[in-house]
C-alpha cells in the first residue's frame, strides 16, 4: 500500500465553501463551474443574483429530474438489485484473482482471462469481504432508518455497529446468534481476505472505553463497501439528496479509513451509484456527464481548494479520456495503477463501466483482469455497471452459483423501500431481541 506523505485536512460540508451568502457574478458561477439549466437561468432572470439562490436552484433543478427520470417500481428494484448483485458478481470473478499477476491470470484461463467462476467445492462461487461489509453497510443504514434517524450524524453509529459485527464474523469466535439479522447467517461467518485496515481499525473500535482511530489509510477498504448509501439515496432522494448520500458515504468509509483520498472516493463511487438509477439509457456521453458535470462538479463545488480532489478529479478525467482511446483495456488499467488504494480502485472501475458502457459482462472481465486488487476493481464496476443496466442485464452465469444470491437480492429490495413491512421490521427493528 503507497504511504501517502500528507496527512488529514479538515473539510467541511457546505459553509464558506459553498459560497452562501457571498455576492455572486459570473465569475463566481464560472468557478464553481456548474452547468446552469436552462429554466434555472430563466428563474435567475427574475431573481437577485445570490450565489446561495444560483445554487439552490440547480439543486431543487436536478432533483426534479431525478424523480421524474425513475420511471417506475420494476425499473427502480431492477436497478438497486442490479448494484448489488451486480458489485458481488464482480467480487466473485476478481476474488480468484486477486492476488495474481497478469501474465499469471492469462496463462491460467486463457488470452481472454477470467470470464466465469470458478466455484468452490460444492458448487458456489464465493464473494469477498467488499460483498460481505457492503451487506453490513446496508443493515447499519436500515437499521438507524427504522431506529427514526435522518441525519448522517444519528445514521453513522449505526453503520459503526454493523461493521463491528462483521469484525465478530472474522475473529472466529464462538457464533454468537441474534446480534442482528445478518449475523445470524452462518455463512457469512468466514474470512475472505479482509483488509488489514478495516481489521485493525474496527478491532480498536470493538475494544472497551471510547476508542479512536487513527490512520492516514487510503486503502480500498472503504470505497468497496459504500454503493447501498447510493442504492438508498437513488430509492430515496427526499430522504437522502445526492449531497447527503456523498456525505454518508464519506464518513463510513472514514470509520476505518482516514485518508482523504478514501473519503473522496467513497463519496463519488455512492453518488455515481444513487444517479445512474434515475436515467433510462445511460450512453457514454451521458455517463461523462454524470461523473464530471454532476458528481464531481458537487464535490468540486464544497471542496474546490482541496488538492486531494484535484488529484482524483484529474486521475478519473484521465480514466474516462481512457475509456476512449485506441489503447487495450489491460494497457490503460496500468496507466491507472492496480487498485490497491481507493482512487486508483475507482479509476480502473470508472474505466471499465465507460468502456464497456452497455455490456455488463465485458465491463466486470475488464475490471477484474490485471495485475492488481481485481476482486475490488471488479465490485465497484459491477456496483456501477449494475445501477445503470439492471439485474435483468447480468447473465445467468453468473447469477446462477453466486453465494448467498437470495439474501443480496433481499436486501437491495430492502434498501430500494421495496420489500414488505413485516421483513423490514423482522430484520432492522426487532434485531437484536
Ligand atoms: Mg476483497
Amino acid at each position: 500500500m503507497e504511504k501517502p506523505k500528507d496527512g488529514k485536512e479538515k473539510r467541511q460540508w457546505g459553509g464558506r465553501r459553498a459560497g452562501a451568502g457571498r455576492k455572486a457574478t459570473s465569475g463566481n458561477v464560472a468557478t464553481i463551474g456548474l452547468r446552469i439549466p436552462a429554466d434555472v437561468e430563466e428563474i435567475l432572470s427574475r431573481q437577485e443574483n445570490r450565489t446561495a439562490f444560483i445554487i439552490e436552484a440547480i439543486r431543487e433543478h436536478y432533483k426534479r429530474k431525478r424523480t421524474h427520470n425513475i420511471m417506475n417500481k420494476e425499473q427502480l428494484q431492477d436497478r438497486c438489485r442490479g448494484s448489488l448483485v451486480g458489485g458481488a458478481v464482480g467480487d466473485a470473478l476478481g476474488y480468484e484473482v486477486e492476488f495474481m499477476t497478469l501474465p499469471a491470470i492469462l496463462k491460467r484461463f486463457g488470452k481472454h482471462g477470467i470470464s466465469d467462476y470458478v466455484l468452490d467445492k460444492i458448487g458456489i462461487a464465493e464473494f469477498s469481504d467488499d460483498t460481505q461489509m457492503s451487506l453490513f453497510t446496508a443493515e447499519g443504514l436500515l437499521t438507524a432508518i427504522a431506529a427514526g434517524k435522518i441525519y448522517g450524524k444519528d445514521i453513522l453509529p449505526y453503520i459503526t455497529e454493523a461493521y463491528k459485527n462483521w469484525y465478530l464474523t472474522q475473529c472466529y469466535p464462538p457464533y454468537i446468534k441474534s446480534r442482528s439479522w445478518l449475523s445470524d447467517i452462518k455463512t457469512l461467518w468466514v474470512r475472505r481476505a479482509p483488509g488489514t485496515t478495516c481489521m485493525s481499525a474496527l478491532r480498536s473500535l470493538s475494544g472497551p472505553g471510547n476508542p479512536t482511530v487513527v490512520n492516514n489509510s487510503k486503502g480500498c477498504g472503504g470505497v468497496m463497501r459504500v454503493a447501498p448509501i447510493g442504492i438508498f439515496s437513488a430509492a430515496h432522494p427526499e430522504t437522502l439528496d445526492l449531497e447527503h448520500c456523498g456525505l454518508l458515504a464519506g464518513q463510513a468509509a472514514e470509520i476505518t479509513h482516514k485518508h482523504p483520498l478514501s473519503t473522496f472516493s467513497s463519496m463519488a463511487h455512492a453518488m455515481i451509484v444513487a444517479e445512474c438509477p434515475a436515467h433510462d439509457k445511460i450512453d457514454r456521453e451521458m455517463f461523462r456527464f454524470i461523473v464530471i458535470d454532476r458528481v464531481f462538479k458537487l464535490l468540486e463545488l464544497h471542496f474546490k481548494d482541496d488538492r486531494h480532489l484535484s488529484l482524483l478529479t484529474n486521475l478519473i478525467n484521465r480514466a474516462l479520456t481512457l475509456a476512449e482511446s485506441e489503447k487495450s483495456d489491460t494497457e490503460a488499467i496500468s496507466v491507472l495503477g492496480e487498485g490497491w488504494v481507493a482512487e486508483e480502485t475507482l479509476a480502473i472501475a470508472l474505466f471499465s463501466v465507460m468502456r464497456y458502457i452497455d455490456d455488463f459482462e465485458k465491463c466486470v472481465c475488464c475490471a477484474v483482469n490485471h495485475d492488481g486488487d481485481s476482486d475490488s476493481t471488479g465490485a465497484v464496476a459491477g456496483n456501477i455497471s449494475g445501477a445503470i443496466l439492471g439485474y435483468s442485464a447480468i447473465p445467468e452465469k453468473y447469477l446462477a452459483n453466486l453465494e448467498l444470491h437470495d439474501v443480496i437480492l433481499s436486501v437491495a429490495d430492502d434498501v430500494a423501500g421495496i420489500s414488505a413491512k413485516e421483513q423490514m421490521t423482522e430484520r432492522y427493528v426487532k434485531h437484536p431481541e
